[in-house]
């Protein structure tokens, strides 16, 4: 009797081993990509004549040629890194092109990038010249033995990277300079235009399990002093760690700093062993909307799962994945 317990159980467990290393192996290959557009108050006659569908235009450019780097075998830094420059290029969203404006009439581009297999980070914040602020936050990574460069020396080592440098003018568009005037006039809500909309972000896995984040942005509108947001900040507004997650943020940078948002999910997944969604949901919807702080995350982990989570009416989102799903979308459903 007592054998065939043991016997039972034995041929149970073993079931069970079975079926866990059969869905760790179907998930080893899954490649996934999840990108982000902006959180805050979007509200629908902003989103234009088209009801929105320029921005969701761009979003799915950006995605399917992200997943594209993902699905022919290249890796998640890569993939992060041509999805976030896309958006870069696109006046619609605040990075690179587009980007809002500072007290001075000025653009004023921050971002940072995160590879999960080895921590290795790269960020710069306060560039005017640099045309795709992303690339030159890897070139930090990869080519320096820094991680974080500001300003001018930021500029001066883009030089010796044989990146794309362009006049400030190159970033400003007239949208971004009508929102600086209505702030300045006092026409609109500080907060409102504060929100500064339209970061861009991305995260992915690699069929290697290999985990990136990538964040860039222009930061808020009428920003002041050299102030630097969330985005750039490692830990902050980008976090990557092949242990738990990836994750890019984007919401009122002062808040999400002082939570060290990005870490905060990753910790909650790496010591409390919480899933990615319920360790997103307590950060997002729990600690940030005690302290004050509007804004959402996407993030995904090595397994494959997608998390995207926003305490503001809308984020601009997407995400596509090996299982089939794809996704754009703009407001809650
Ligand atoms: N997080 C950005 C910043 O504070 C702005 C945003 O995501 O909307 O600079």
């Amino acid at each position: 009797m007592r054998i065939t317990s043991i016997t039972m159980l034995l041929i149970a467990f073993s079931s069970i081993t079975v079926a866990t290393t059969a869905s760790a192996e179907k998930r080893k290959n899954m490649v996934a990509i999840a990108i982000h557009g902006g959180a805050g108050v979007i509200p629908r006659d902003q989103l234009g004549p088209d009801d929105g569908a320029s921005y969701r235009a761009g979003l799915s450019e950006a995605l399917d040629a992200g997943y594209a780097v993902l699905a022919a075998g290249g890796n998640s830094l890569d993939a992060v890194t041509t999805a976030v420059r896309l958006l870069e290029d696109n006046p619609l969203f605040n990075a690179g092109k587009g980007a809002v404006l500072a007290h001075d009439g000025y653009a004023e581009l921050d971002a940072s990038i995160m590879e999960g297999r080895t921590l290795a980070a790269g960020a710069v914040t306060g560039l005017r010249h640099v045309k795709n602020p992303i690339d030159l936050a890897r070139r930090v990574m990869e080519n320096s033995p820094h991680v974080f460069l500001s300003g001018a020396g930021a500029e001066e080592f883009a030089l010796t990277q044989d990146l794309t440098l362009v006049p400030n003018e190159y970033f400003v568009t007239p949208t971004r300079k009508r929102q600086l005037e209505r702030v300045l006039q006092g026409r609109v809500q500080a907060r409102n235009e504060l929100q500064g909309l339209g970061t861009v972000g991305a995260v992915a896995v690699d069929a290697q399990g290999n985990i990136s984040a990538a964040t860039s942005t222009g930061g808020m509108t009428n920003k002041r002093w050299g102030r630097i947001g969330d985005a750039p900040v490692i830990g902050a507004g980008t976090y990557a760690n092949n242990a738990s997650c990836a994750v890019s943020a984007t919401g009122h940078g002062e808040y999400f700093i002082r939570s060290v948002v990005a870490y905060d999910i990753c910790a909650l997944v790496e010591y409390r062993g919480w899933t990615l969604e319920k360790a997103a949901k307590e950060v997002v919807h729990g600690k940030l909307i005690q302290r004050g702080g509007e804004g959402g995350i996407i993030a995904v982990d090595p397994q494959g799962n997608v998390a995207m989570q926003f305490n503001s009416p809308g984020m601009f989102r997407g995400m596509r994945d090996s299982a089939g799903r794809r996704e754009i979308a703009i407001y809650e459903k």
